[in-house]
């Protein structure tokens, strides 16, 4: 049988930095991939924003590693020569009822540890983006966005460099505990049997499924899952906004908000639809949804101005209308086995906070506490 130290299923954001970050340890990693590329599924299905730390809970792990990933980020980026863009972003209150929950959405965030808001009025709102309609603004310097294939890519590379590999075409079936590690039963063209001694579950929406496939994982440490799609649509012409925009969030995403690309298009989205299956279709008919909501604080969007441009779907650990959940790192403290590490809704910052999500899992693992590098 093939034995290999540690495997990774998963070759997402998550799965591509935990597997940097074991084989850094000096682990020998294999990253178990169902498609034939990284980044298929969540990775590239999202507005590739380099978040503040704004929304979470102080002291949330979403808090702490987004704020801690923010950094790291520019950090890494600037020396991997990674395509990014400190762009900043504009939180609005377009009507008087939403000014107190703007100060809320501040006191949070200093809270949290992000002290370089700034609360702009209408005529600062007005000289940096004319085009907007708004009473007040929370900016935020500190947010950007970056290409998030690039990141995958160095991740990859660093990880592949210290001598993991990926294995595409690779779904993880099942898995079983065994005295000193796992039974893997990997499926495709060349179905094996394979052991290892540490299993990290960075399946994205598919964790809590693959968990269950866990033999000797107790079934209800497993949170079920939820799917809550969000569409985009593309602004066909220029882009009239060199920030990012967002409106004061609703209630299972940070509602429908500017994007950029880094070659300055813009984007509008994503929405929130709960669904059953995984479906990538943008509707068109969506479009007039998002026309009213972008009028709210772009009163001036042209007609027939929205193109349908994609979907990602939130991997979600709580239904619709429950408070939003933190990420959940399960490592062996919490399920009782060695060497399993099963990651469950790393929804949004999820990108910006791979690296320590990344670091987590080593400490869950007893790899040691490493600086974020
Ligand atoms: C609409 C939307 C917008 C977002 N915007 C942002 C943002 O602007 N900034 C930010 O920081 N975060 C954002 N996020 C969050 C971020 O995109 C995710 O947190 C992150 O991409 C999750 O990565 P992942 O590796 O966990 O999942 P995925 O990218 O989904 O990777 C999981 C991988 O596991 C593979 N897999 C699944 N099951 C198996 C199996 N059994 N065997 C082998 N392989 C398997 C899949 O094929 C996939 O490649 C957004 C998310 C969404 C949905």
């Amino acid at each position: 049988m093939e034995r290999v130290e540690a495997v990774v299923v998963g070759a997402g954001v998550i799965g591509l930095a935990v597997a940097r970050r074991l084989a850094m340890a000096g682990l020998e990693v294999l990253v178990l991939e169902k498609e034939d590329a990284i980044g298929t599924e969540t990775s590239s299905r999202n507005s590739e924003v380099i978040h503040a730390g704004i929304y979470y809970p102080p002291g949330s792990l979403k808090a702490r590693s987004c704020i801690a990933g923010r950094d790291f980020l520019y950090r890494y980026c600037a020396a991997r020569g990674i395509p990014h863009r400190r762009c900043g972003k504009l939180i609005l209150a377009t009507r008087e009822e939403q000014i107190p929950r703007l100060e809320a959405i501040r006191d949070n965030a200093e809270a949290s540890g992000v002290e370089d808001l700034e609360w702009w009025e209408q005529a600062r709102i007005a000289r940096a983006e004319p085009e907007l309609r708004a009473l007040a603004a929370l900016w935020s310097p500190s947010t950007g966005i970056l290409d998030s294939h690039a990141l995958m890519l160095a991740y990859q590379g660093e990880a592949e460099d210290r001598g993991a590999m990926i294995a595409f075409r690779s779904p993880l079936e099942a898995a079983r505990a065994v005295e000193d590690g796992f039974l893997l039963e990997v499926g495709g063209a060349e179905a094996l049997t394979l052991h290892c001694r540490y299993l990290v579950n960075a399946a994205g929406l598919h964790a809590p499924s693959l968990a269950r496939r866990i033999a000797g994982l107790d079934p209800s440490r497993v949170p079920r899952g939820w799917l809550c799609k969000g569409s985009y649509f593309v602004l066909a012409g220029p882009s009239p906004f060199s920030h990012l925009v967002y409106p004061v969030p609703e209630e299972a995403g940070l509602g429908i908000h500017v994007t950029l690309d880094l070659a300055g298009r813009c984007r509008f989205g994503p929405d929130t639809e709960w669904i059953e299956t995984i479906a990538y279709d943008v509707d068109p008919a969506r479009a007039a949804t998002f026309a009213t909501a972008i009028r709210s604080y772009w009163p001036e969007l042209p007609e027939d101005a929205l193109e349908p441009g994609y979907a990602g779907i939130r991997p979600k650990i709580v239904p619709p209308g429950a408070p939003p959940a933190d990420f959940l790192v399960q490592g062996p403290e919490a399920h009782g086995i060695a060497g399993l590490v099963n990651l469950f809704g790393i929804e949004s910052p999820g990108l910006t906070a791979s690296a320590p999500l990344a670091e987590e899992v080593a400490r869950r693992l007893g790899l040691g506490a490493g600086a974020l590098r």
